[in-house]
C-alpha cells in the first residue's frame, strides 16, 4: 500500500508537469516570466512554466514552442523587451503539438508569415488542431487553432538559419512525433552542446503498453529514453521550465552565467526518472492484463 501509495504521488508529481486533466490551464502556463539570455543565440521568451525559445541569426530568427493561444501577446512584448522583432521570425517550431506549447502557433504565424516547421506526425496534429490526438482527441477542452505545416521533419533532419543549426530527434511517446532539438552555440570563446528536450513524460489516461489510437506506443518510449540517456549535451532545456527546473537554476535579474544551465547529469537523471515512471507503468499494466 505503502509503496503503491509512494508510487502515486510519484506519478501524480511527474504527470502534474503537463497535465491536461479537466482544468484547461495549470495558472503558471500563463504567470508572466522575465525575457532574458540562455546561452550563446538562445533567449527565454515564454512564460513561467511554459518554455518559448527565440533563437536570433543573422537571417531573421526561429522561435520553439508557443505556449497557450492567450499567451502569443506576452511572447510577443517579450521578444520585444530584448531588442528583438516578432517580425524577424523566420521559421516557426515545437516540441509537439499539444496545446500547451502549441495554441499560439496560428497566430504567431499571421503575424510572421514564417514557415511552420515540425515531425511528420505532428504536422497531421497541428493541422487537426488538436483533434487526432491519440489520447486528448475527443476532449474539445484540447483542441486549438489548427496550423498547417510548410516542411515536415523526420528523425535526424536539420533545420538551418542564418550559420544556426537545429538537429531534429524524434522522441516520440509523449505524441507521435515529440521532438528533442540540439544546437550547438558558442560563448566566451567554447562551444556547448544544447538541448531543448521533450521529455519523455506520459499523460493521464495513456496506457503504455500499447492503444488502438497509437499501437506503437511502448517502442516509441523505450527509444525515447534510451536515446536520451546516450546523448551526451552540456546545456540542459526542456518544453517545461519545472522539467529542467529553471527556477532553481535561475532568478530574474541574476547576472549571466554561461554555466547556469550546464547539467548533463541532471537532464539523464529526469530521463531516468521518467524511464521507471514508464517501467513500472508498463509492468502494472501487463500484471492487470
Ligand atoms: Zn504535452
Amino acid at each position: 500500500m505503502k509503496t503503491l501509495f509512494r508510487n502515486l504521488s510519484l506519478l501524480l508529481a511527474l504527470a502534474a508537469i503537463p497535465l491536461l486533466s479537466n482544468a484547461a490551464t495549470d495558472p503558471d502556463w500563463t504567470k508572466p516570466f522575465p525575457p532574458f539570455r540562455i546561452i550563446g543565440n538562445i533567449y527565454w521568451v515564454g512564460t513561467w512554466d511554459l518554455s518559448t525559445y527565440l533563437i536570433t541569426t543573422p537571417k531573421g530568427n526561429i522561435l520553439i514552442n508557443t505556449g497557450l493561444a492567450e499567451t502569443a501577446p506576452q511572447i510577443k512584448s517579450n521578444i520585444e523587451q530584448l531588442g528583438f522583432k516578432l517580425s524577424d521570425t523566420k521559421i516557426l517550431t515545437a516540441t509537439h503539438a499539444h496545446y500547451d506549447h502549441a495554441a499560439g502557433l496560428a497566430e504567431l504565424k499571421r503575424l510572421t508569415k514564417a514557415q511552420m516547421v515540425i515531425s511528420t506526425e505532428d504536422a497531421d496534429l497541428l493541422a487537426s488542431g488538436g483533434k487526432t490526438d491519440f489520447v486528448f482527441g475527443k476532449n474539445p477542452a484540447f483542441r486549438f487553432r489548427p496550423v498547417k505545416t510548410d516542411r515536415r521533419l523526420k528523425d535526424g533532419d536539420t533545420i538551418e538559419l542564418g550559420g544556426t543549426v537545429l538537429t531534429a530527434h524524434r522522441h516520440a511517446g509523449h505524441t507521435k512525433g515529440a521532438t528533442t532539438f540540439t544546437l550547438n552555440v558558442s560563448e566566451g570563446g567554447k562551444t556547448y552542446v544544447v538541448a531543448i528536450a521533450n521529455m519523455g513524460s506520459i499523460n493521464p489516461g495513456v496506457k503504455v503498453s500499447g492503444m488502438p489510437t497509437y499501437p506503437g506506443i511502448t517502442a516509441d518510449y523505450a527509444h525515447t529514453f534510451e536515446a536520451q540517456k546516450a546523448m551526451k549535451i552540456d546545456v540542459f532545456l526542456a518544453s517545461h521550465a519545472q522539467q529542467f527546473r529553471l527556477h532553481e537554476k535561475y532568478k530574474p535579474g541574476d547576472p549571466f552565467d554561461a554555466g547556469r544551465f550546464v547539467d548533463p547529469q541532471g537532464f539523464h537523471a529526469a530521463v531516468e526518472k521518467l524511464e521507471k515512471v514508464y517501467l513500472d507503468q508498463l509492468a502494472a499494466e501487463k500484471k492487470a492484463r
